[in-house]
């Protein structure tokens, strides 16, 4: 396996209800997370997990907010890592390498409702550009809680 670059410095699951906000955990509307979701304070840098090139970056007011996609080439073939809930984005196209910062953390989206506990990182990764999300220990190992 590669060695990615992780998408934080501090990989460490928010919880709620007791429960790591790991993949495919039970959400409210009978929908399941599609991602994981890392605790990070407000400007906390988030990191190329392998060399390659932006995607695409977004704006989503009702879900991840500011958000940023990197496509990149994984053992298990062409991957999509996804940043959500960013304060600001540093890049906008074209290559990066792996390690670089793409931007910090933040509160956009959705984060900032009432009750959705301290900031995080929404991190996904995903098959294709829109779709196809998969879960992250495919690729970065079982989560460590
Ligand atoms: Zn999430």
């Amino acid at each position: 396996m590669a060695n990615l670059h992780t998408p934080l410095q501090s990989m460490q699951f928010r919880r709620l209800g007791g429960l790591a906000q790991v993949w495919e955990v039970p959400r409210v509307g009978g929908r399941r997370h599609k991602g994981w979701d890392l605790l990070a304070d407000v400007g906390t840098a988030v990191y190329a997990v392998e060399t390659g090139e932006i995607a695409y970056t977004n704006y989503d007011e009702d879900g991840y907010g500011h958000y940023v996609v990197l496509k990149f080439q994984s053992d298990l073939g062409e991957r999509y890592a996804l940043y959500a809930h960013l304060s600001q984005i540093s890049v906008s196209s074209g290559p990066v390498n792996r390690g670089d910062v793409l931007g910090r953390t933040g509160i956009s989206g959705n984060a900032k409702r009432k009750g959705g506990g301290p900031p995080h990182l929404h991190f996904e990764v995903r098959t294709a550009a829109y779709s196809g999300a998969e879960d992250p220990a495919i690729l970065f190992g079982k989560p460590a809680s």
